[in-house]
């Protein structure tokens, strides 16, 4: 049997019955603070006995995102009551509903630029987050990545949305709108979740203001593939952090790929990883491509790659072009 490293969930509940004895003082007559005080003694005499945050039924470890959500959890997802599942598929279902409407238009072209991506949580929710939107006379794009899975990861998400989102009504210079980011992302995100992101903004005449904030490392396609290394931390780790950004000009028919490790770290039955290497090699033949069509080729190539095998990450794959000067206009 695996025991749980229980120490912090010691202290926070013993926090927790101090409030419910503080509330029971006072309204002695509230019989949900007792049945609350129950679950908690109950909680602490599993860390006694060592059994705590295992599941009743099968004895393994609670998934540990629920636990730390909620640290009096008494069964693993597999184990759950009809109810409790049936609660639990609501919630998911909901929380699904809400992240869709937080993604831009799949496709967009303005401001001399195209742009595609393709966004697949590895179960009902994700921990990626994708953005793109005309900002000012250009575009502002974003690709990241929360730590952790499920639905933690997934608020944490829709959080960072809603932060970038108010912070663009400002208008700063990208490194600012990161530096600002990030600040209110440590303030008001556990301690220890972070987030990688690469963000941008292009303008009409082709100029691209960078931020790698921890990511995988951008592909720039030109005659052949290059890899943009980071700029900076992850976001969350420290309030503080300066960010630095690269500029870059791109010409006509130029592609910058962003992406989240669901796709490089992607393994096949082998064990094989899918790797940067490996959508440098499909990308370089079709950089000339429109991006829809080159996200299908990354699909269908992952897809082939994986033969079967499923995916175990979120996924998104991002793809921003320069268009030719014939076809600017129009965009
Ligand atoms: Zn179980």
């Amino acid at each position: 049997m695996n025991e749980v490293q229980t120490g912090d969930f010691h202290l926070q509940l013993l926090d927790r019955r101090q409030k419910l004895e503080s509330a029971r003082a006072m309204r002695p007559d509230v019989s949900e603070v007792t049945r609350l005080l129950r679950e908690v003694d109950a909680a602490l005499e599993r860390i006694e006995t060592r059994t705590y945050g295992l599941c009743a039924v099968c004895h393994d470890p609670i998934e540990p995102d629920r636990l730390a959500a909620d640290p009096l959890l008494t069964f693993c997802l597999d184990h759950l009551s009809a109810e409790q599942k049936r609660a639990l598929q609501e919630d998911l279902d909901l929380a699904s509903r809400i992240q869709s409407t937080l993604l831009p238009e799949r496709h967009l072209r303005a401001a001399g630029w195209e742009a595609c991506y393709h966004y697949e949580p590895a179960g009902p929710v994700s921990g990626d987050f994708c953005d793109l939107l005309r900002s000012g006379a250009g575009l502002f794009f974003l690709t990241g990545d929360v730590s952790g899975k499920g639905v933690a990861s997934s608020l944490l998400m829709s959080q960072l949305h809603a932060i970038f989102r108010t912070l663009l009504s400002l208008q700063l210079p990208v490194r600012q709108l990161v530096e600002r980011a990030n600040r209110l992302f440590c303030a008001s995100s556990p301690p220890s979740s972070y987030a990688t992101l690469v963000c941008g903004e292009c303008s009409p005449a082709g100029d691209v203001e960078l931020c790698i904030a921890g990511h995988c490392p951008p592909l720039l396609l030109r005659d052949q593939a290059r890899p943009i290394d980071p700029t900076g931390l992850p976001l969350g780790l420290f309030c503080e952090a300066r960010y630095d950004t690269l500029r870059l000009h791109m010409d006509a028919g130029d592609t910058l790929v962003l992406y989240t490790d669901g796709l490089t770290e992607a393994r096949n039955r082998a064990g094989e990883e899918y790797g940067a290497e490996r959508l440098s090699r499909t990308l370089t033949p079709c950089r000339h491509s429109p991006p829809g069509d080159m996200v299908g080729k990354v699909l269908a190539e992952l897809a082939a790659f994986l033969a079967g095998s499923g995916k175990t990450d979120d996924l998104t794959v991002f793809i921003l072009q320069r268009l030719p000067a014939a076809v600017r206009g129009s965009a």
